[in-house]
């Protein structure tokens, strides 16, 4: 790996943000939803969606609950 030692830390970050805006780092995830009655009937198979972060790991249950997918996560892919 001793060519990485010739990248300077700047390009190295650039080339970070880079993949986040491109999405790349997006994690795919198994499918969750949440059990608060308020919250969207959606489910989510992104772990950095907005929505999907928002419901707090006591309200968050795994599978699909029989909801249709979160739009926010199909936009993701
Ligand atoms: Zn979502």
């Amino acid at each position: 790996m001793a060519l990485g030692t010739f990248w300077p830390a700047d390009i190295v970050g650039v080339g970070f943000f880079f993949l986040v805006g491109e999405g790349v780092i997006s994690m795919k995830v198994a499918a969750y939803h949440s059990s608060n009655q308020s919250d969207p009937d959606v489910y989510h198979d992104h772990s950095d969606c907005p929505t999907g972060q928002q419901i707090p790991s006591y309200n968050k249950l795994s599978g699909t609950g029989g909801y249709p997918r979160c739009k926010q996560c199909v936009d993701k892919g």
